[in-house]
């Protein structure tokens, strides 16, 4: 429980009131940005490690007009995928990697790659086994079951969300944002639907853009400042 003014809120009380504050800010319902297929949007997943959004259109694109089928880019030369990549960082490692999980779903599904059963199951299903894929952590497995048509209610935490989050309190800097993924989904109601926890997402990492900078965040004008003790701290050092 923490005390806020004259108000006590638990870790969920918190995260909620954070929740609607920056809704107002930042204007949910928020439009889902793109409707892929689970596989597609896995894939995009993987391309856009530490790159700009910018960059993973540019080389999914690329990826998809050299070759018409999933089942072409996992038999192809890696070398060629490469080159269809090479607009996000790392299409070394990306490619070749890309290509593993490919080999992987064909080998769990009987050659059909497709994800679209992962909708039949439970969301912490669901990320488990993607998950259980090589490469693929929370945060991936969260992106591919919210992003994609699919649009199932799990949280992914990128390192915008992670760092509000941290200086907000809702988590503790120790916890790493792997783990992370977990104990922020545990703030939320289980009710919520994929809007809201996309609109929750997507809030969080609007603010760490536009407001809470990883150097010199705007405090002065947050507003969740009321609700931060970093930003507090940070003010009155100010002062
Ligand atoms: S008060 Fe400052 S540190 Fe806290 S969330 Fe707002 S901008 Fe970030």
């Amino acid at each position: 429980m923490e005390t806020v003014g004259t108000l006590s809120l638990t870790p969920g009380e918190k995260a909620l009131r954070v929740h609607e504050r920056l809704c107002v800010a930042y204007g949910c319902p928020i439009a889902f940005f793109h409707e892929l297929d689970p596989l597609s949007e896995l894939v995009s997943a993987l391309l856009s490690h530490r790159t700009r959004n910018r960059d993973t259109g540019r080389a999914f694109r690329q990826l998809r007009a050299r070759f018409p089928t999933w089942q072409a880019v996992r038999d192809a030369p890696t070398a060629e995928v490469q080159e269809a990549i090479a607009p996000v960082t790392w299409p070394e490692q990306k490619a070749p990697r890309i290509q593993a999980i490919l080999r992987e779903l064909t080998a769990r599904r009987g050659g059909d790659m497709a994800l679209d059963f992962l909708g039949e199951l439970s969301v912490p299903q669901a990320r488990a086994w993607l998950e259980s894929l090589p490469g693929v952590g929370p945060k991936t497995s969260a992106a591919v079951l919210l992003f994609s048509r699919l649009r199932m209610p799990a949280l992914p935490v990128d390192s915008h969300h992670y760092r509000v989050a941290v200086r907000l309190g809702l988590i503790s800097a120790r916890i790493p944002v792997g783990p992370a993924h977990a104990l922020l989904t545990a703030l939320l109601p289980p009710s919520w639907d994929a809007q809201q926890v996309y609109d929750h997402h997507e809030v969080l990492m609007l603010h760490g853009q536009r407001c809470c900078y990883y150097q010199s965040p705007a405090c002065e004008r947050c507003p969740v400042l009321d609700l931060c003790p970093f930003g507090q701290e940070r003010m009155q050092e100010v002062s």
